[in-house]
């Protein structure tokens, strides 16, 4: 693990490698490549802010800096997390759409319905908005687990609305599930083992019901791509093609009138190449054919999840190659085809495509509390007396690169110097460490290792060299900023930390200005992998983001776009850091500045993350009164110093687990 300490973030100024001119905000745009992931929902406006047009067939646009600004003006901190409703709803709405599209291209007798995964985003605003967003479209819910089942069921108002239970379930979870069919619910247990299924038949047989019910098929066809284990033969689920028969005889030996409704698979999320959906969605039209063929009441086909975010707006290894048009467009297609071919009926479709409508409507903004810039120009080095040969030779290089004209010296010379500037700096750390040289030597020669370094660099940018030498890179990677973001990645990004899933990061401010500092933004746990590796950019290396210098006295302010699937409920609390501070936004034109704050959700406080590891407020303060009793007993300090320290202690409890950040304070540097 290593920290970033306050020490850490001391730099001072330095030139900036590129010039402020003929800069537009489209030319922003285009760096982050936000026409390319946004889907249309987020654009950089005249004021070089970026903004949100949450709604289908608006213009209306809503300033992300303005809602900033209205949350601080509450007293909100960040990082916070804003939940965009109406692009929530926007998606749940183009989903639906798109499938009524391909339905009526392709001459599908059958309709769609969404369904919504709900571990893709529990928290109960979002599922409400989802709901009533695809209430005319007929979308409905599914669960994985006992605690999903115990959510989902509560919001089946309609008894139209399909709750699909996916996951392993035990005894307690199927009898539920039949209770809630005895009330007329039109819920749908899927096996997922065989072994599910006979538990079922014997509950039912208990009961003297009957139950309708899906079995999730494991298909031949696996997913490709970071999530996909889901499909194929290696998968966790799934009945197979002999157990399905078993079930068959089942049914038919039976006399209680159990029914089979669903057939489903799931190929795993984010799914790569929609050739792999098509082939799936085939042989699980064949097994359909068969099965309705044979009498089989069946009604509906789930695809299951899968259906991607394209990140990073590009066509990098792994990315989606479909937009959700094409993927309607594929699953109706191939379904229809096969149930054409065979003469059968053409099911009812439904996708639990949790990621699509939800990735894009939340933005997770977060402040920089500082920035540790590397590639300063060191004006005042001086050789000491008595100099080391390393030393003299380290500075007398320093010196040919300064008083050298910017292009007096050739792209080949300067590798060369770089070289040798390793070499020396090499040297330095066996000499130090083998007590050859002193520790103010040693820091010399570290403030003219940066320094030469950045000379190199900046000279090098400045010649262009064709090709570029692969020492350039490693140089830009070396003197990249490192801006520190009060964030965790582990609680806010996981999944960035987890598999290296880039997600789009763009200032919200000043993108009417060029942004000259190439950065790395590091978070504030104490671990190493806390940081941020991957951007989004229309740069070729995307191992850094080009960000604008720190401005004293001014906060700021980044969004982390993309963040609305899975990312805030598998976040954990590394560090004890906890869930950040939400604020749901609305559109509305009658609104002056177009939104309102529906809602503000504190973030996680102290005393509410230490009590998730069992250290509660009142054993904390008696601890520390004892601790403190002791000092004043022993007359170190004074009882009334003593008490004011524990009242100092106590208010910590009230805390946010973020840091308060001051653009003022000294700390902070640009
Ligand atoms: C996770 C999961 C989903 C959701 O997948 P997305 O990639 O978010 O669309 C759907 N169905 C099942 C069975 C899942 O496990």
């Amino acid at each position: 693990m290593t920290a970033v300490t306050p020490d850490n973030t001391k730099a001072t100024a330095s030139a900036d490698p590129t010039p402020a001119s003929g800069w537009t905000v489209a030319d922003a745009a285009e760096l982050y490549r936000i026409d390319r992931w946004s889907d249309g929902f987020f654009h950089v406006n005249e004021s070089g802010h970026v903004a949100v047009r949450p709604f289908e067939n608006s213009d209306l646009s809503i300033d992300i800096m303005d809602v900033v600004s209205e949350l601080r003006r509450r007293g909100v901190r960040f990082p916070t997390l804003l939940r965009f409703q109406d692009v929530l709803r926007a998606r749940v709405q183009r989903l639906s759409r798109a499938f009524a599209e391909a339905i009526r291209e392709f001459g599908y007798q059958s309709p769609y319905r969404a369904i919504y995964p709900i571990k893709v985003n529990q928290l109960h605003e979002v599922v409400e908005e989802v709901l009533d967003a695809g209430k005319p479209f007929g979308l409905g819910l599914e669960c994985g687990s006992r605690a999903e089942l115990v959510a989902t069921v509560a919001h089946l108002n309609s008894d139209e609305t399909p709750l699909v239970c996916n996951g392993v379930k035990d005894r307690r979870m199927l009898s539920l599930v039949l209770s809630m069919q005895e009330l007329g619910k039109n819920v749908i247990p899927v096996m997922e083992k065989y072994a599910e299924f006979e538990e079922l038949m014997d509950i039912a047989a208990e009961r003297g019901v009957a139950t309708q019910f899906g079995v999730r098929v494991r298909l031949r066809t696996a997913g490709a791509g970071k999530w996909a284990e889901s499909g194929g033969y290696q998968s966790k689920f799934g009945i197979s093609l002999p157990e399905l028969l078993k079930v068959i005889e089942r049914l038919e030996e039976s006399a209680a009138g159990h029914r089979l409704v669903l057939m489903h698979f799931h190929l795993g999320s984010q799914i790569a190449q929609i050739t792999q959906l098509k082939q799936a969605a085939k042989e699980l039209a064949q097994t359909y054919a068969e099965l309705i063929s044979a009498g089989l009441p069946i009604q509906y086909i789930d695809v299951g999840g899968g259906l991607g975010v394209n990140y990073t707006g590009g066509f990098e290894e792994g990315q989606i190659n479909y937009g959700l048009q094409e993927y309607a467009n594929s699953v109706v297609s191939a379904i229809k085809e096969v149930c054409d071919d065979r003469g059968v009926p053409h099911p009812i479709l439904m996708s639990e495509s949790g990621r699509a409508m939800t990735a894009h409507h939340s933005v997770l903004v977060v402040e920089a509390l500082g920035a540790f810039q590397k590639d300063r120009a060191d004006p005042d080095i001086a050789l000491p007396e008595g100099a080391s040969r390393t030393l003299q030779r380290m500075y007398e290089l320093l010196e040919w690169l300064r008083t050298s004209g910017d292009r007096e010296i050739r792209s080949r010379e300067l590798i060369e110097a770089y070289h040798d500037v390793v070499e020396f700096h090499e040297d330095a750390h066996t000499m130090f460490n083998m007590g050859y040289l002193s520790l103010r030597q040693n820091a010399l020669i570290e403030r003219m290792y940066w320094s030469s370094c950045s000379a190199i660099l900046r000279r090098l940018r400045l010649l262009e060299p064709h090709p570029m030498p692969p020492e350039y890179d490693q140089l830009q990677e070396l003197l990249v900023d490192h801006y520190l973001i009060d964030f965790s990645v582990f609680q806010s990004v996981l999944d960035h930390w987890a598999i290296k899933q880039p997600f789009p990061i763009v200032p919200l401010d000043r993108l009417d200005e060029r942004p000259t500092r190439r950065a790395l933004l590091v978070d504030m746990t104490c671990d190493s992998d806390g940081k941020i590796t991957e951007y989004v950019s229309s740069n070729d290396d995307k191992k850094f983001l080009e960000l604008h210098p720190l401005e004293p006295g001014e906060p700021y302010c980044l969004g982390i776009f993309l963040v609305g699937a899975y990312q805030d409920i598998m976040g954990d609390a590394h560090n004890l850091f906890g869930r950040v501070t939400e604020a749901h936004v609305y559109g509305d034109a009658e609104e002056e500045k177009n939104f309102w704050i529906e809602k503000v959700i504190p973030g996680t406080k102290v005393k509410e993350i230490l009590a998730q590891v069992q250290y509660f407020p009142n054993g904390l303060q008696q601890r520390m009164q004892d601790l403190i009793k002791a000092k004043i007993d022993a007359g170190t300090i004074r009882p009334s110093r003593g008490i004011a320290i524990l009242d100092q202690y106590i208010a910590c409890f009230d805390d946010e687990t973020y840091l308060e950040n001051d653009p003022k304070a000294k700390g902070r540097m640009t």
